[in-house]
């Protein structure tokens, strides 16, 4: 199928509270503009230089999200446009990223990543980590970054019963800290599920899922 009968499939049956993320890393800016031709303008990149790269080339009303693991001193490049960091593992990133938002006049959204796979590669808090953070009187005094949600990834497996069973708990963890709203905390968005397991993400209350693949294809790991 092409990219955009793809986008369409996908599109058309999510239900309307959920947010898709096209995820357009590795795939060249005349691909991105076929999803955009087809009206879709939410992107999601997993590298800094990358995302900046399209950012200057790509129309401006495209809403670019950060989806990868962000360092520190790379924020400054990003922060004049990203629109949702999903990204953020620590207090000291989180610091960075309200430094750079002082700086450009802003407020920039970001969602908390919480480690729910059990799997040692995956970034992200534990439960435990990102409850101290968000009790932090540091993170307290933050005013320009917002804390608007958390994103999860499950663990690469078939195991359908495993993969469900991460993402209820990361529910439950979003469903016990909404009623907790502040000027820099307020939870909207639950970001989880990708190609392989979006369905499983929605059924278990993901409002904004992160697709790539099913729209563009297997990627190049080469490039
Ligand atoms: C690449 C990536 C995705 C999309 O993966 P697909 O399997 O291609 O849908 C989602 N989330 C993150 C964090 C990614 O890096």
């Amino acid at each position: 199928m092409s990219i955009q009968a793809n986008l369409h499939h996908i599109k058309s049956s999510l239900p309307t509270e959920v947010t898709l993320i096209a995820v357009t890393k590795t795939h060249p800016s005349e691909k991105l503009m076929e999803v955009y031709n087809a009206g879709h303008k939410i992107f999601g990149e997993n590298k800094v230089q990358e995302m900046c790269d399209k950012y200057t080339e790509l129309p401006k009303d495209i809403e670019w999200h950060l989806i990868g693991h962000l360092q520190t001193n790379k924020v400054k490049y990003i922060a004049p446009f990203v629109s949702l960091i999903h990204s953020v593992d620590s207090l000291k990133l989180l610091q960075e990223i309200n430094k750079q938002g002082i700086k450009n006049n802003r407020v920039i959204d970001c969602l908390l990543q919480i480690y729910i796979a059990d799997e040692e590669t995956k970034f992200g808090l534990s439960f435990e980590e990102a409850e101290s953070l968000l009790n932090s009187l540091e993170y307290i005094q933050l005013k320009n970054i917002r804390i608007t949600g958390f994103m999860g990834m499950a663990t690469n497996t078939d195991d359908q019963d495993k993969i469900r069973k991460e993402f209820r708990s990361l529910k439950l963890f979003f469903d016990k800290h909404t009623p907790l709203v502040t000027s820099n905390f307020s939870l909207l968005t639950l970001s989880m599920g990708m190609s392989s397991d979006y369905l499983i993400a929605i059924e278990e209350g993901s409002n904004m899922i992160r697709v790539g693949s099913s729209i563009f294809g297997n990627r190049n790991y080469n490039l």
